[in-house]
């Protein structure tokens, strides 16, 4: 049970289960069934007269056909030429840097919470590249589009018109499947027996495997290969009386890591989980008081929103017509916020975990230029998310910045590779060296972090070809020895450069003249009292939470199989290497 505001919840309860009444289902098959996706209206859709008309069995009959290929989206048209998945882009420098799967958004109280939706998403688009989405509710209604793209692909003036409504709820994700991509966007929608609810989720369920076998064997069959789909599951089968009960009861089985948004016909919900590791916010609108969640403050800023506080984590926060109420997932925990958020997800321009991230950046880079000093004329970034560290790398060492690498900002997310390998064409295309700031030059060239060491032994090659005299590396990040199950894309641990290499090994391998991490310690040192509520176990292995199934979800997400529902193939065994040395469980 939840300590809770149960004076709020009750009273919400019964016009809940009013409203509800109205999309009650009238399933033949609860049992089997029991959550079925609703018959999402969309006034365009050539099939939303058709559904109507449907009586329910032939409805059942049609959404059991169609799961096994894009049950969501296939009730709305999409584009007839949706935007091919990246093939592969793995030269571009991106691509050996950890992957944010998501970012969330939702927004209550404004009549064009659509185009907010949006607005925020966009300033989100670095949480996640390939598929986005938006749910509203309107007159008791959830209505959705969702898409494989970024944002500005997956909608349009005429889909966001396709989405009226006062309260809506959005996602930006990250993905590396393939063709089971746009079953998989978010958010999702389910029709449940009590009414509707839509989810975003950014984070990782640690326990997703062993949810998922339970509510199989209850007969729930699944949509999408997921773990978002689990909380949906749970919900609908919880025995509670009412949404909100259910919602926290569903919550309360999960382990790992989620950020949560929820939307119903009448209420907006925000859940962060107990240790808190990915972040959440929660804002107002100066012009009318509309509350906004989102996952940095950088989406509150563009939309003119006020920053009020973060969702504490383990708190449940409901917005709805009676005003906001909070209530608090049991067991309590201590916080571990992702402190890879302050090194490289964030924007610079966001406060995340009541942080300035440009201020962390900074930091790290002062604490670089004091701990692993080196003679040199010049200090350059690795644009764009070493900037702020060389910022502060340079003014502490007293040596001027200059940018020694101009990136493309024209390079698409697919290209065409040229038939014959041109040695470093993927980063000669992002990044192109200035020789101006580097002939004949000792660089300092700081860079957030090193995962597999790949691009920054390209970007060395790069500056020595260009005339740098010497080149030094610095990493505004400790080393990272540890794969992340909470929401992060890291390759396996034995891809992981500093796994694999000592320091000097990885000077070596990327050809610099010296290399310098940003020590463990110090890191710590700079979070002060607060470096127990961060995890750093991308650094130190220091697990807050193992996962309890024998396999854990490591790269990307599960790899789609089809209708067999085994979710084997994107799975990676836990290695012996990873037991943690001290977690809090
Ligand atoms: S393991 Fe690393 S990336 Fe994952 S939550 Fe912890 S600090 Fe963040």
């Amino acid at each position: 049970m939840a300590t809770s505001n149960l004076s709020s919840s009750s009273s919400m309860s019964s016009s809940i289960t009013q409203k509800h009444t109205l999309y009650r289902s009238h399933h033949p098959y609860p049992k089997t069934l029991p959550l079925s996706l609703k018959p999402l209206q969309n006034p365009n859709s050539p099939h939303h007269h058709h559904h109507q008309q449907q009586n329910p069995h032939s409805l059942s009959l049609s959404f059991k056909l169609s799961c096994s290929k894009n049950p969501i989206s296939s009730f709305f048209p999409q584009d007839p030429t949706p935007p091919e998945p990246p093939k592969d882009s793995n030269f571009l420098p991106e691509s050996d840097k950890p992957r944010e799967e998501c970012g969330v958004v939702g927004i209550y109280g404004d009549p064009e919470a659509s185009r907010l939706c949006y607005l925020a998403l966009h300033a989100l688009q670095h949480r996640g590249q390939e598929g986005a989405g938006i749910v509203t509710a309107h007159e008791n209604v959830l209505l959705s589009v969702t898409g494989i793209g970024l944002v500005s692909e997956v909608f349009s003036q005429s889909k966001l018109d396709q989405l009226p409504g006062s309260s809506a709820i959005g996602h930006v994700r990250y993905s590396t499947a393939g063709a089971s991509m746009l079953k998989n966007v978010q958010p999702f929608v389910a029709g449940c027996r009590f009414g509707s609810v839509a989810v975003a989720h950014n984070g990782n369920l640690v326990n997703y495997r062993a949810l998922r076998h339970n509510l199989e064997d209850q007969g729930s069959i699944f949509n999408t290969t997921s773990d978002t789909e689990v909380v949906l599951h749970l919900i609908a089968t919880s025995k509670a009386g009412c949404f909100l009960q259910r919602l926290v009861g569903a919550c309360e089985k999960l382990e790992g890591a989620y950020s949560l948004v929820f939307l119903t016909e009448d209420k907006l919900v925000a859940v962060r989980d107990p240790f808190g590791f990915r972040p959440l916010v929660m804002g107002r609108r100066r012009t009318n008081g509309a509350v906004v969640f989102a996952s940095e403050t950088c989406a509150l800023d563009l939309i003119d929103a006020d920053y009020e506080r973060e969702v504490n984590p383990g708190e449940v926060v409901v917005v709805d017509g009676e005003g906001i109420s909070s209530l608090c997932l049991l067991p309590r925990r201590q916080r571990k916020a992702c402190v890879f958020e302050h090194i490289y997800f964030a924007l610079p321009n966001s406060v995340v975990f009541n942080r300035s991230v440009y201020q962390s950046r900074r930091a790290f880079g002062e604490i670089l230029a004091t701990e692993a000093p080196v003679d040199c004329d010049v200090v350059i970034a690795v644009p764009d998310s070493g900037f702020v560290a060389a910022l502060g790398y340079a003014e502490k060492a007293g040596v001027p910045f200059q940018q020694g690498l101009i990136r493309s900002h024209y390079v698409g997310r697919t290209f065409i590779e040229p038939s014959q390998k041109i040695r470093d064409f993927g980063v000669k295309l992002k990044l192109a060296p200035v020789r101006a700031v580097l002939t004949g030059k000792r660089v300092v060239v700081v860079d957030d972090s090193i995962v597999r060491g790949t691009t920054s032994s390209k970007i060395v090659r790069l500056l020595k070809e260009a005339g740098a005299k010497e080149v030094h590396m610095r990493i505004a990040s400790p080393p990272i020895i540890g794969s992340c199950y909470y929401g992060v894309d890291t390759p396996s641990s034995d891809e992981l450069i500093s796994n694999r290499m000592s320091v000097e090994g990885i000077r070596d391998f990327i050809g610099s003249d010296s290399i310098a991490f940003l020590p463990l310690k110090s890191l710590r040192e700079y979070l002060g009292d607060e470096a127990q509520t961060f995890c750093d176990a991308c650094f130190s292995r220091n697990y807050p939470v193992l996962p309890t199934d024998s396999k854990v979800k490591s790269v990307g997400d599960f790899v789609d199989d089809g209708l067999n529902g085994s979710v084997d193939a994107g799975w990676n065994e836990a290695s012996a290497d990873e037991t943690p040395e001290g977690g809090t469980e």
